[in-house]
């Protein structure tokens, strides 16, 4: 309850202390709080805060589409996910900070960076900005963006947590009694192969935590088919057998420099309905492919059909289009073609609508009448 930025923080503070002291009420508040937002409370952006309270969050499956959604509540929400799996070691606090991370907040900034939205509806109807008269958001979204070396790993005395799949060279200091330099080759989101090299300083025995995405992990929302888990893991060339332990594939063995690991993850596009608690989602559909959500915009067609709630849906990789996309692609019901774009990528292509006045924070009740959106996360369904 209450303003949803100054609630996850306090959250995320509450993992820290629950994590050091094993009080357990602190554990038992922290786990009670994360069980309220993640199944009640969630958007499937990975974002919180409908904004029917001040800045804050609504009554329980209240998740309006004008959602509130303060980019400052995303990095929020990162924090105590972060702080989640740090505590507890489960996957699953580290598939939903993936989620905020790809939906929620890298969708706050266009493509260049240079602007920004303050709340990020899931129905978007306006441009960004370059400022806001409270500035919080500018430099929050950055800061944690830039904090992507911490959410790709996380260590422990006997092992190596892989976390988030992403090209990347970094350090870990003394795992199982050295250092460990982890270098991963991939185009996830985008394909689902990951290339991961561990080059140990000193050859040792550790254990390579992987995790194994779970894209169901709120249970306000379903998508189908699944596409859970690792299609396959070789080491070395080598098929392996792999145990599994709170999300993550284990792989526990002596470890030298220019070990190669790699995995397949599935990646499929889905169509996620939502719990019918929720009343703003019924008879809506929203698409997902990996991590990514997808909205249709009307720059590209009219946003008020429904899609075909049998219309094939398809992939296609689009190097010309908003910096480098994949988009999917069905059929309204009415035959006409339908195409999606990540959702992080919506509204950079309209004409350039005017910003918002200026005025106090926006609270629930203290905004402009909304103009229909341009730009929409869930689809109707026929
Ligand atoms: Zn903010």
């Amino acid at each position: 309850m209450g303003h949803a930025v100054r609630a996850v923080y306090t959250y995320s503070g509450m993992a820290d202390v629950a994590v050091e002291t094993h009080d357990p009420d602190y554990q038992s508040a922290v786990k009670s709080l994360w069980d309220n937002i993640v199944n009640k409370k969630y958007y499937i952006t990975g974002g919180v805060g409908s904004g029917e309270t001040s800045e804050g969050f609504g009554p329980n499956y209240s998740l309006r589409n004008a959602a509130y959604c303060e980019s400052c509540s995303s990095c929020g929400e990162i924090f105590f996910q972060w702080k989640m799996n740090l505590a507890y070691h489960d996957a699953k606090y580290v598939d939903l900070y993936e989620e905020t991370m790809y939906n929620a907040l890298l969708g706050s900034t266009d493509l260049e960076g240079k602007v920004f939205y303050y709340t990020n509806p899931l129905d978007a109807n306006e441009a960004r900005t370059p400022w806001h008269v409270c500035p919080c958001c500018v430099g929050n979204i950055a800061r944690t963006l830039l904090m992507l070396p911490t959410w790709t790993y996380a260590k422990s005395a006997d092992g190596v947590y892989v976390n988030m799949f992403v090209g990347s060279t970094i350090n870990l200091e003394n795992v199982g009694g050295t250092d460990v330099q982890m270098v991963q080759a991939t185009n996830y989101p985008w394909d689902g192969k990951v290339t991961i090299t561990v080059n140990p300083k000193v050859a040792k025995t550790f254990s390579l935590r992987i995790r194994a995405p779970q894209r169901n992990v709120s249970g306000l929302y379903r998508g189908t088919p699944e596409a859970d888990g690792i299609t396959s893991i070789a080491v070395n060339g080598v098929a392996v057998k792999h145990a599994t332990d709170k999300g993550y594939a284990v792989i526990k063995r002596a470890w030298k420099a220019g070990d190669t690991v790699e995995l397949v993850l599935p990646l499929k596009v889905q169509r996620v309905r939502a719990s019918d608690k929720i009343e703003a989602t019924r008879n809506k559909v929203a698409l997902r492919y990996g991590p990514l959500l997808y909205n249709i915009e009307k720059v590209d067609q009219d946003v008020s059909k429904a899609l075909g709630a049998d219309s094939p849906l398809t992939t296609e990789s689009r190097g010309d289009l908003l910096g480098g996309v994949v988009v999917i692609k069905g059929k309204f019901a009415d035959g006409s073609p339908m195409m999606a774009i990540p959702n992080f990528a919506r509204t950079n292509r309209d004409p350039v609508a005017p910003p918002p006045p200026p005025g106090p924070p926006p609270g629930a009740d203290t905004r402009p009448p909304r103009r229909p959106a341009t730009s929409i996360l869930w689809i109707k369904e026929a």
